[in-house]
């Protein structure tokens, strides 16, 4: 961008000549196009429930005295099925614009083990319903970590719900959460907290991996009659940026997958930033 500006003789009242600034705006450009790609596919993906509800009340209004019982039920449900669909999109595109418009979040001490315990409260009957085995490995005693315990619930609840929804039936969830001496720069090489959640489920393929933070992607050709928005893992990846770390996998088809994270223990003055005062 390139902007002009007429500079004043202050004394004379005249023109002195034209200031010309130069500034690179790649990246607000880059920024505005990324917003609206993104508009774009949140449209596309709240028209489609729309359509198929608007649809099947169109055809239950029409032609529903022509339907049998069973037949009217169906539509119904699959009506339901939409709006319950439409209202996981609506939550998950709100919580990733509440997250990418709040720089900070106000940090403080969480307890991991209690936070585990309820991710697999919630879980634990539909691990039971799929066959599935969902269980903890947490070391005793672990120290608090800094971090905030609603944000993290979230990624937890994401992270086990997609072990959840792509492991096949006697499959086993893992969720571990441990404490050890990190050399990691992020980490000033004090203790951190790694935590990660592994399956035994479909995998994924080494050319999807960087992909699938990315919002709206889902792996092809899978049974996506499985119910996702494909925002799960943008919120997963944000939230953790929000607390100074990155999030990591390793995965391979057929085999199953691990995510994993690090986070920096709780102390006074302590931050993953700015280090901590105390040596842990
Ligand atoms: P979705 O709502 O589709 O689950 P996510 O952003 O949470 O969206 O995940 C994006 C895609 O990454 C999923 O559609 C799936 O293809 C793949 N994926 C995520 N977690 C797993 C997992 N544990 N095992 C296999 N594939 C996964």
């Amino acid at each position: 961008r390139v902007l002009l500006t007429q500079v004043f003789d202050q004394h004379r009242g005249t023109l002195k000549g034209i200031a010309m600034t130069v500034q690179d705006i790649t990246r607000e450009v880059e920024l505005n196009e990324a917003k609206s790609q993104f508009i774009s596919n949140v449209s596309h993906e709240l028209r489609t429930p729309l359509f198929n509800i608007k649809s099947f009340i169109e055809t239950l209004s029409e032609f529903g005295e022509d339907l049998t019982e069973t037949e009217r039920k169906e539509f119904l449900e699959t009506a339901n099925h939409e709006t319950d669909r439409l209202t996981r999109l609506v939550n998950d595109v709100l919580d990733l614009s509440r997250l990418e418009s709040s720089k900070t979040y106000h940090l403080n001490g969480v307890d991991l083990s209690q936070l585990i315990e309820q991710t697999l409260r919630t879980y634990q009957l539909n691990a039971k319903d799929k066959e599935l085995v969902l269980n903890k490995e947490v070391e005793p005693n672990l120290p608090l970590i800094l971090g905030h315990y609603d944000l993290l619930l979230q990624v937890m609840t994401n992270l086990v719900g997609n072990a959840l929804k792509f492991t096949p039936s006697g499959g086993i969830i893992v969720i571990r959460a441990y404490h050890f001496k990190t050399k990691s720069k992020q980490f000033n090489d004090k203790s951190c907290v790694r935590v990660e959640i592994s399956d035994t489920g479909i995998g994924i393929a080494p050319e999807d991996q960087a992909a699938i933070f990315d919002r709206f992607f889902r792996v092809e050709n899978r049974v996506h009659t499985l119910e996702g928005t494909g925002l799960g893992l943008s919120i997963v990846k944000n939230i953790i940026d929000k607390h100074h770390s990155q999030i990591h996998l390793i995965s391979e088809v057929g085999i199953g997958t691990t995510f994993w994270f690090d986070l920096a223990l709780y102390q006074d003055n302590c931050s993953p930033s700015e280090g901590c005062n105390n040596e842990t």
